[in-house]
């Protein structure tokens, strides 16, 4: 006779020791699972997927109903479990269902915490915690317009950033003066907080809630220190609690948590906790690592097959946020005991941590790349003696191959862990893919387990199998992805955007099956070009898609200001457009005035919230010094003045850049015009420059004055102005839509040979399809400055320093 096995939860912890256990014994037991969610069990790691609306219940769902119906397991989903009658052994449901049981797992997990604060019962507060939560928040930002999330941590950063995806403002309040307080240190946490308010995230610091402000539905917060703020929605995010009434009510012993041994098992024979809502050695967990490697422990001993106990786990932290590549693991603070190593690169945004403590790693945060976490990962967790290592191979791995991804696979030990979430080396992939002869990501994910919660180590897994099979690997698996997310090349992207008639940029990325739901700061921008570049009659720009300085229309500095670069058309400007840009200067008390290499005036060092206000009183057109686009024309005086001068250089120089302005290009473009060969406006290193001779013009591509130095190739020779601009307009589309984003003209002429180019631009009417695609994208552009001066959402959205009013 099977043994009746009852479960109380129907979440991740316990479907995972499910699945655990019938792999060990498949039909040891007659399994009932009680979930008071109406679903089966889900992937509540992606619930900020289901947030931003562009992906479904049914994509998260791990184990379908058809998944209890052929493992023979009665679900009672959307009915909780009310008490357990331990002297019966039966449960009892919230309907008035009894179950009896022989052993009992209690999976209930936790809840989110509602701060006890005045009004925190009033509509439009939530927590994030299950899809019910998800569900309400996409509703309301339908209807409403602010958002604060009460929390700054983990759980709050990726709920204020799926709310800004549904087109909500964001505040995120904190109490701690610095955000993931827990698992970063000042450095990394004020690293982290400035690309969020990039992304156009608020933040209140140091800041305690005292009430929520509203009658029936919330309006607004109230700190303690007395000022306020508004808000319609309020999103709790400061913590969890483990839900243990019912186990308390049933006898069992309860601290924070249900009280288990190494075994899992609690002082009540037959009962069992896993979970969030287990404590174990005095921790409660709230990541799945854990969790999973208790459900293991508990499907063994349930199965009476002797395993090692559970003895605890150290568990590392990441960031669910593209842009934000963040890991941290142990100790983040120092203290007389410990030894950092710290490396700051404030140019690259990339900041290193290592604590040591006794010649051994104790801490890890590494922010802007992470990609040495999983080998320093192991080395903090299998304890390793570093007394002979020299810092720098602390902090990066030798890469014994050359490099590269297959260097740095090679480079991983055995027992590295490559799924922080599930537990799984590179020795045991290595051994699935030669074992089971695995060729895809997913074949070793159903094997091994491997990326099947996060997603993050996907790419990683990608390259262990590359490195497994060699060239048998599959080549369209195994080519560079345009980046960690996806597999695909650009080429493929751009043929499915084409092929499936996908129109935006989270589309692209659900539809293609992105490892990373909200991809990451390469492929974003790379795929609001392709999509702009395909769909070049209609395509709605998505401005925060794109690189920071696009997105702000501005160049950032160094020192967090931003520059003003007025368009000047050919390096020709006037007495009057001088005087504006004096008065502006002075209005504005700008630091720095300076004039540019492309022959323009920069105003250097000006204020986030002045920066419309100075586009406003100047009147000029954006020069876009900050964009993947058209940068400007340097031109020279030419035979208007000069004596050597046979052709109208600034004239030509003037309508290009009139006709290209504000173009998107998969790189910046800069242009040149000389009136003669002794060639002032050096046309012979711009991604297109022109050299007037007697009768005509010499068009050169391909140049470049840049790190890489490059002389431009002579494309052709053409009798007029017309001819240029018509050769330009099909130059530039041709680039356009077959160089990567992020590929300068020199390169991607290098690659495609000059000969190719030559041919495709020499042809009347691919010339004359080039030109027209690239007519109807020109129509597409507005002129962003003038946008910002009138269009308040946008002012507000992303040029306002916001603040708390005081009452
Ligand atoms: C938005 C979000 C993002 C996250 N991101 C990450 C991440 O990146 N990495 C990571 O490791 N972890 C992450 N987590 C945490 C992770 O999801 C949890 O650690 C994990 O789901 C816990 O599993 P569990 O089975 O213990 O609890 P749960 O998954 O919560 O399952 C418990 C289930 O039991 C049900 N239940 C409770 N009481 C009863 C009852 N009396 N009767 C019937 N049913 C009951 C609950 O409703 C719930 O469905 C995230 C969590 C959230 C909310
Ligand atoms: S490039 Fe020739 S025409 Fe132009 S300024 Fe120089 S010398 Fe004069």
């Amino acid at each position: 006779m099977k043994k009746k096995l009852v479960m109380i939860g129907n979440g991740m912890a316990g479907v995972r020791t499910i699945e655990e256990l019938l792999k060990l014994q498949p039909d040891g037991f007659e399994i009932t699972i009680f979930g008071n969610e109406p679903h089966p069990n889900y992937n509540r790691i992606m619930l900020s997927t289901v947030l931003q609306g562009d992906k479904s219940i049914e994509d998260i769902i791990m184990n379908d109903w058809d998944w209890y119906k052929s493992n023979d397991i009665q679900l009672f989903a959307g009915e909780e479990v009310v008490e357990i009658d331990k002297e019966k052994k039966q449960v009892i449901s919230e309907q008035g269902r009894k179950v009896d049981y022989d052993e009992l797992i209690i999976a209930t997990g936790s809840s989110s915490f509602i701060l006890p604060v005045p009004g925190s019962d009033k509509k439009g507060v939530v927590g994030f915690r299950d899809i019910h939560d998800c569900e309400m928040m996409i509703k309301d930002s339908r209807q409403y317009k602010k958002a604060a999330v009460i929390g700054g941590g983990l759980l709050g950063l990726e709920a204020a950033r799926g709310l800004l995806n549904l087109g909500m403002e964001v505040d995120v309040v904190h109490l701690m003066p610095h955000l993931m307080e827990r698992q970063l240190d000042g450095t990394a946490s004020g690293m982290l907080k400035k690309e969020l308010e990039n992304q156009g995230m608020n933040f209140l610091l140091e800041k305690q809630t005292a009430e929520i402000l509203g009658d029936e539905r919330v309006t607004g917060l109230r700190f303690t220190d007395g000022t306020e703020i508004r808000a319609d929605l309020v999103v709790m995010a400061v913590g969890i609690r483990p839900n243990v009434q019912l186990a308390k009510d049933s006898g069992i012993y309860v601290n924070r948590g249900i009280v288990v041994n190494d075994y899992m098992e609690t002082d009540v024979q037959n009962i069992y906790a896993v979970g969030e809502c287990a404590e174990h050695r005095e921790i409660v967990y709230g990541l799945v690592a854990p969790l999973y490697e208790q459900g293991k422990v508990l499907a063994a001993n349930l199965a009476g097959i002797p395993t090692n106990p559970y003895e605890g786990t150290i568990c590392g932290t990441q960031l669910k946020v593209s842009g934000c590549d963040l890991f941290s693991a142990g100790e983040i603070g120092d203290d007389e005991g410990t030894k950092s190593i710290k490396v700051h690169n404030e140019f690259d945004g990339i900041y290193k941590k290592i604590v040591i403590r006794d010649n051994r790693i104790a801490g890890i945060v590494l922010y802007g790349d992470t990609k040495d976490s999983n080998r320093l990962f192991r080395m903090l967790t299998k304890r390793e003696d570093i007394s002979g290592m020299t810092s720098v191979s602390i902090l990066e791995a030798s890469g014994c191959c050359g490099g590269g991804e297959a260097g740095d696979v090679a480079a991983m030990a055995d027992d590295e862990l490559v799924c922080g979430c599930n537990g799984v080396t590179k020795g045991t992939i290595v051994e699935a893919i030669r074992t089971n002869e695995l060729t895809t990501v997913d074949e070793v994910g159903g094997c091994t387990n491997a990326g099947r919660s996060c997603g993050r180590c996907k790419s990683l897994i990608s390259d262990i199998l590359a490195y497994t099979l060699g060239d048998q690997y599959d080549t369209t698996a195994k080519k560079a992805g345009i980046c960690g997310c996806t597999t695909l090349s650009k080429d493929e992207v751009v043929a499915e955007i084409r092929e499936k008639g996908l129109t935006n940029v989270r589309e692209v990325m659900n539809v293609l099956g992105w490892s990373q739901e909200e991809g990451c700061s390469k492929c974003r921008p790379a795929i609001n070009y392709y999509l702009g570049m395909v769909h070049y009659d209609g395509y709605k720009d998505e401005r925060d898609s794109r690189l920071v300085n696009e997105k702000m229309h501005a160049n950032i500095q160094k020192d967090g200001t931003y520059s003003v670069v007025p368009r000047m058309y050919g390096g020709v400007t006037t007495a009057a457009d001088l005087k504006k840009i004096a008065e502006v200067a002075e209005k504005y008390d700008v630091p720095l005035v300076k004039l540019t290499g492309g022959q323009r005036i920069g105003l250097f060092g000006v204020n986030k919230e002045d920066l419309p206000a100075m586009w406003e009183d100047l009147g000029m057109p954006s020069g876009y010094a900050y964009g993947k686009t058209l940068r400007t024309v340097k031109t020279c005086v030419g035979e208007k003045f000069c004596r050597f001068g046979t052709q109208d250089s600034m004239g030509l120089g003037i309508e290009l850049e009139k006709k290209f302005e504000r173009l998107d290009t998969p790189h910046k473009v800069k242009m040149g015009v000389s009136a003669c060969p002794r060639n002032c406006a050096e046309s012979g290193i711009k991604d297109i420059g022109f050299v007037g001779v007697d009768g005509g013009w010499e068009i050169y591509i391909g140049g470049n004055g840049g790190t890489d130095l490059r002389a431009a190739d002579l494309l052709d020779t053409v009798k007029t102005k017309e001819e240029a601009l018509e050769i330009t307009g099909a130059y530039l589309q041709y680039y356009r839509e077959t160089a990567a984003y992020l590929e300068r003209t020199a390169p991607w002429l290098e690659r495609m040979g000059l000969d190719h180019v030559k041919e495709v631009l020499a042809d009347e009417n691919m010339r004359k399809q080039l030109n027209e695609r690239l007519d109807k994208t020109l129509e597409r552009y507005n002129e962003p400055w003038n946008e910002a001066i009138s269009d308040r959402a946008i002012k507000e959205k992303y040029y306002q320093v916001r603040s708390v009013s005081v009452e």
